[in-house]
């Protein structure tokens, strides 16, 4: 089974589960890593109340010790981020890099403005929004985030399809000049699994938008995003084989922010 390198800690306030638990879950599901990338801190504080403050960094470093000590060498523990991307946020994201040894950084966009639209409170908000618009500026918020150069995995690539509010057409007119984007820089996507457990009852990105990935040669990783135990490595052989259709025949393994590529499945 692949690495899993999405995944949460209590200390984001949404999440259940001790490191001991999560470990033992990667092990009983054969994952080959197991990475943790908890919701980063963000200034101004407090900024929402789905993260980790930065006071607890440090509780968050001692949560992947623990992770390591329980391990005991029988599965690679990485550490990362899941890290927002806000306009501007560089300097932070230069900050937050320097405070540990971190094999990696997920980038995600879960605000469009002051907006965390994928956040279920916003539902009523959804029903009254321009879908064609929000999708406008959800994918072109994401390639500047590509753009950035700041992260190494873009996270769920079509979050906001989350409610399953999608426009009319043909969609990859959205997806095509974001791919290009993403090739440009060369950072990898993720197949996320929760996607199958939301509203649009897929899994992020869509298989056309993964299609298009691979054919740009964007490098991919698949992750089931757990905010509990039991979610480690969820639906990774449907993950698998949805990356396989797509043409992938590959994935990443992350070490201090360099990669190598392995086989897929
Ligand atoms: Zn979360
Ligand atoms: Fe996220
Ligand atoms: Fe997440
Ligand atoms: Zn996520």
């Amino acid at each position: 089974m692949p690495a899993d390198y999405h995944t949460h800690t209590p200390l984001c306030r949404h999440a259940v589960g001790t490191p001991e638990e999560y470990v033992d879950a990667a092990l009983a599901a054969g994952l080959s890593e197991y990475g943790i990338a908890d919701h980063a801190p963000q200034r101004p504080e407090p900024f929402d109340d789905w993260r980790m403050f930065e006071a607890e960094l440090p509780a968050y470093f001692a949560w992947i010790e623990r992770a390591c000590v329980h391990a005991a060498g029988r599965i690679p523990v990485r550490a990362g981020l899941e890290c927002d991307w806000l306009e501007g946020c560089g300097e932070w994201i230069a900050d937050l890099s320097s405070r540990f040894e971190w094999d990696y950084l997920i980038g995600s966009v879960h605000y469009l403005g002051g907006w965390d639209f994928d956040n279920p409170k916003w539902l009523g908000r959804w029903a009254e929004s321009d879908v064609e618009e929000v999708w406008t500026n959800y994918w072109r918020t994401y390639a500047r985030m590509a753009e950035s150069g700041l992260f190494d995995i873009l996270g769920h690539p079509d979050l906001v399809k989350k409610f399953s509010y999608r426009p009319a057409g043909d969609l990859a007119r959205f997806y095509e000049p974001v791919v290009d984007a993403i090739a440009s820089v060369g950072c990898a996507i993720e197949i996320n699994t929760a996607g199958w457990h939301k509203p649009c009852a897929e899994a992020y990105p869509a298989p056309e938008f993964l299609e298009l990935a691979c054919s740009a040669g964007v490098p991919l990783v698949i992750s089931s995003d757990a905010h509990a135990p039991a979610e480690i490595g969820r639906d990774f052989n449907r993950a698998i084989a949805l990356a396989k259709q797509a043409g992938y025949a590959e994935t990443l393994r992350f070490e201090k922010r360099g990669r190598r590529t392995e086989a897929l499945g």
